[in-house]
């Protein structure tokens, strides 16, 4: 049996930046992963960039583009005729750039001598993980021992029983990334990150989106102020939000999907040609066998890890979705590199309060600590500064200029507590913001930290100086 210093279980962005990180120490490493592609090959990337963050990504950006021609080019003084989408080249550009990206990263493992161990792991306890490679008759399975084990399996999608996925007319995340043509009515059960953001991509694309969402308030997570806003620009984009929404039945045949669903009092159907289900992800232990191995699970049912996700077991660690916490790649991997760091005596820590969202609608909606309605709750005193995209000359130079960005401050100590935008390129903007409440700044330390000019970040200082009243442009 072979022996390890490390054996990471799953390789996506949790997974396999631990065990980079791992073998950058020193530790003999190797990284089990059972992800296969959609041609049946073994993969590394994991969600991230396999079915998520990537290839969502790609399709994103191709759709924003063909939205940017079709509509807004001829504003610029640029007119286009006979533009014509090519649904199989945008899938295939997305499909070639999940496929360099996940080679990749076997080539980063090679480069730092990690082990890829193909197929599924199961935790024997104590110090052990069996492989079943796929596709292999058992006589193949095998197993290691590790002197520490991180647990990096991630999340699935949660499943809605009245809309059971059928890979047909009824998808999930994964579907809707590939979709061979542009469905004319398209259904999505859930106005969250992923119903916003495919929701986006197929309405750009020329579908008719309505979007189902069970809670009465649109994006509960983020500060209303932005949410409202951004719920405006959506619908005029063409999503039709339907909120409250309780679906309470599905029926799809070969041609198409319908839905029945209760708002209020109100009892409604709807047809579509697909129906997306983004309810969420739920962690996935699936097979891992932890629960006979002694690992304790959350009520999540989940990994139940400590601040420095440690699991009641010695020596076995958990990271990234199938623990507590936002689902996001980047914490998954911060998550990763802390682990790697503490096995070797190092004394990282990471900030779970301080991980940015960002969702990539257009504008895009971003976030970091927060919200204006928490602070209220928790019976804070705090400033509050808002300033529009529309008052700055690089937004209206590029054409655009909705959106805004709002700082909340201690209004004591002038520390910052909160940042939410909703602006072009938030996701570029909001690292200022991280950095700034990172080092514990204030918000007179970005009012007072020079930003180029012009640029959009300039909107942040103005944000900045608004929460003293003393912003220079509005
Ligand atoms: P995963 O990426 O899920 O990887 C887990 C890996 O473990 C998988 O390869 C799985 O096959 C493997 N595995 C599971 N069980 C076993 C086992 N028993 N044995 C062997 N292998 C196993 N996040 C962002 O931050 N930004 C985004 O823009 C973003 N966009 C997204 C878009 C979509 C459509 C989706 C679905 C998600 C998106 N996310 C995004 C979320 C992000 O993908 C996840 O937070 C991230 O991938 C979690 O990383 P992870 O390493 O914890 O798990
Ligand atoms: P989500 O939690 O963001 O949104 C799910 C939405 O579905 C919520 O608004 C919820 O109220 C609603 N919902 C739940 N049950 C419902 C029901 N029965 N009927 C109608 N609505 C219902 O989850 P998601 O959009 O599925 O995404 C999953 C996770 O993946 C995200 O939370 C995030 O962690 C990750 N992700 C991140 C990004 C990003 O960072 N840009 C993008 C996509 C996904």
């Amino acid at each position: 049996m072979k022996n390890y210093d490390v054996v990471v279980i799953g390789a996506g962005p949790g997974g396999y930046i631990c065990a980079i990180r791992c073998a950058q120490l020193g530790f003999s490493t190797a990284c089990v992963d059972g992800e296969l592609s959609s041609s049946g090959k073994p993969v590394l990337g994991g969600t991230c960039l396999n079915t998520g963050c990537i290839p969502s990504k790609a399709l994103l950006d191709s759709s924003h583009h063909y939205s940017f021609i079709s509509h807004d080019a001829a504003e610029h003084g640029i007119n286009v005729t006979g533009i014509k989408a090519d649904i199989h080249k945008m899938i295939g550009r997305k499909d070639r750039i999940v496929q360099k990206l996940t080679r990749g990263i076997a080539g980063l493992f090679k480069k730092n001598g990690i082990d890829w161990l193909q197929g599924q792991a199961k935790l024997l306890g104590g110090a052990e993980v069996e492989v079943t490679p796929a596709g292999k008759d058992t006589a193949e399975i095998y197993q290691v021992s590790a002197k520490n084990i991180v647990i990096a399996t991630g999340s699935v999608p949660a499943k809605l029983p009245v809309a059971a996925t059928d890979r047909n007319r009824i998808v999930d995340s994964t579907g809707a990334l590939a979709f061979t043509e542009v469905p004319k009515r398209l259904g999505i059960i859930g106005a969250g990150v992923i119903g916003l953001e495919l929701g986006s991509v197929w309405s750009r694309m020329g579908s008719r989106v309505t979007i189902l969402e069970a809670l009465d308030d649109f994006l509960a997570p983020a500060d209303q102020e932005i949410a409202a806003a951004a719920q405006k620009l959506l619908v005029k984009q063409g999503l039709d939000i339907r909120l409250g929404a309780t679906v309470t039945g599905t029926g799809a045949n070969n041609r198409e999907v319908s839905v029945t669903y209760e708002q209020g009092n109100d009892k409604q159907q709807l047809t579509f040609d697909k129906l997306v289900v983004a309810v969420g992800r739920s962690p996935n232990v699936e097979g891992l066998g932890a629960e006979d191995a002694g690992v304790n699970l959350n009520s999540g049912g989940g990994i139940e890890v400590d601040k420095q996700c440690a699991t009641n077991l010695p020596n076995v660690y958990a990271i990234g979705d199938v623990v507590r916490g936002p689902m996001l790649a980047h914490k998954a991997a911060e998550e990763g590199v802390m682990v790697a760091e503490r096995l070797a005596g190092q004394k990282s820590e990471f900030n779970l309060d301080l991980v940015p969202w960002v969702i990539y609608t257009w504008p895009e909606i971003a976030w970091v600590g927060n919200t204006e309605y928490e602070l209220k709750e928790a019976g804070k005193k705090y400033n509050s500064g808002v300033f529009p995209v529309a008052a700055s000359g690089r937004a209206l130079a590029a054409g655009d200029s909705d959106g805004m960005i709002k700082m909340l401050s201690d209004a004591d100590t002038d520390r910052i507590l909160g940042v939410h935008i909703l602006a072009p390129n938030a996701s570029e903007l909001i690292p200022e913001a991280v950095l700034a409440m990172e080092f514990e700044g204030s918000a007179e330390d970005i009012a007072r930290t020079i930003h180029a000019h012009p640029t959009l970040a300039e909107a942040m200082h103005e944000a900045a100086l608004a929460s003293d009243q003393r912003a220079l442009h509005i």
